[in-house]
């Protein structure tokens, strides 16, 4: 089929999904307004500190609008996390003791959480794993994993890398549910990577005690230079903000060398940000299904975060995808992307990012471990116009190799 064609035969069959995708964006948009307007953000929030930065008045804001969008007692957004996994990292070395148990839920962890969750041992902090099933939280086995120990849950609500299904808000709930029912003190931890703002609630307001993730991801919107977020209950958000500073300091001291306003404009933008990555991703799915290729989610399967995979079968198609999607991108449109060995990945990693903040996978990107079956992992687009293009640029280069 030719391109043009193909195209808008995707975009027609597209159009109820966009329409609902819409909606959510709208609701989480009405959200936000709600509660900046009830929180009276204004521009004397938005100035820079620094120093200790003792009543930083825009930080201090910045964590309350985080905690009422998110339906949590308490947030601690910073610019001082480095990463996504720094700000899960923090929770998990903030609130574990010598003997205390950690379960993963929902099998196999992020990448670079692997490493973080290994180094754990070295506290005498434990840790185990519960399988899934059928690509899905296996509920009935919940009680056998979880001992008088197990001092926390964690549940990844995105697939990562890997090829299980992403979890809905809703089975978030019904996941903390079952553990508190076991053990009510049980602290039910969610990654949220990926997964703010594709849907109209999150896991913070149907169980979860604590929740963290990156800023360069969905809630930063694309403005957020750098950094990460920890929401949830507030006795745990203050042991978490102990580990990022200092205990009996927390969240007292940071200075906001950025300009606070643009994390306060990445928020406000980030649902309609997320809508656009999520179009993408669609697109994505109607385009490479179309031509023969397999897609988690399919095409018209639920969402439930912003990335999808799509299997390659072979390295030179990767490569070119990759390819494809640089050359359409706004920065370093000119380099051609090679697999690397990253810090704190186990395979060989090629990426395409041609992004205006580093790394930023809120931005158009794609990443692959260098593993069979050469499944890539597309996510992000500040724009659709954006994802689009890029798409079909990486159809283009993937046509001149097959
Ligand atoms: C991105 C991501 C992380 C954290 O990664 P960083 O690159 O450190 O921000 C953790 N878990 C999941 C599921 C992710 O997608």
């Amino acid at each position: 089929m030719e391109e043009k064609i193909l195209k808008e035969k995707i975009l027609r069959e597209s159009r109820e999904m966009f329409d609902r995708i819409e909606e959510v964006s709208l609701k989480n948009t009405e959200k936000i307004l709600r509660v900046f307007r009830d929180a009276r953000v204004s521009d004397a929030h938005f100035r820079t500190t620094s120093g200790y930065a003792y009543d930083d008045l825009g930080r201090d804001k910045l964590d309350e609008v985080f905690a009422e969008i998110f339906g949590a007692e308490s947030a601690l957004v910073r610019t001082q996390f480095a990463s996504g996994t720094h700000a899960l990292a923090t929770v998990l070395f903030g609130i574990l003791r010598p003997n205390d148990e950690l379960v993963s839920i929902t099998g196999s962890p992020y990448d670079t959480m692997q490493t973080v969750i290994k180094s754990l041992e070295e506290f005498s902090i434990s840790y185990r794993e519960l399988p899934m099933k059928n690509s899905r939280v296996d509920l009935e086995k919940i009680p056998e994993v979880i001992s008088n120990r197990t001092r926390m849950v964690l549940i990844q609500r995105s697939k990562g890398y890997s090829s299980r299904e992403s979890l809905s808000v809703e089975e978030i709930g019904r996941i903390c549910a079952e553990v508190h029912r076991i053990k009510p003190d049980c602290i039910c931890f969610v990654d949220n990577c990926y997964g703010e703002f594709v849907e109209t609630r999150e896991p913070s307001e149907v169980g979860a005690d604590i929740v963290a993730g990156s800023l360069i991801k969905n809630p930063g919107g694309g403005l957020a230079p750098t950094g990460g977020y920890i929401v949830g209950r507030k006795d745990l958000v203050e042991l978490a903000s102990y580990r990022l500073t200092a205990p009996g300091i927390g969240r007292e001291v940071g200075a906001s060398l950025y300009d606070n306003r643009i994390l306060f404009q990445g928020l406000f933008l980030a649902p309609h940000v997320v809508s656009q990555a999520l179009k993408g991703s669609i697109f994505a799915a109607g385009i490479f299904s179309e031509l023969g290729y397999r897609v988690f989610p399919e095409f018209k399967d639920p969402r439930f975060d912003i990335i999808q995979a799509i299997d390659l079968e072979t390295p030179e198609k990767l490569r070119a995808f990759c390819r494809g999607i640089q050359k359409f991108s706004p920065v370093d449109s000119f380099a051609t992307p090679e697999a690397w060995e990253m810090p704190g990945y186990e395979d060989r990693i090629i990426m395409a990012a041609g992004t205006f903040v580093q790394g930023a996978s809120i931005e158009l990107s794609a990443d692959a471990p260098m593993r069979e079956p050469f499944r890539v992992y597309l996510q992000g687009g500040l724009t659709f116009e954006h994802a689009m293009l890029g798409i079909l640029g990486a159809v283009e280069e993937i046509s001149k190799v097959s």
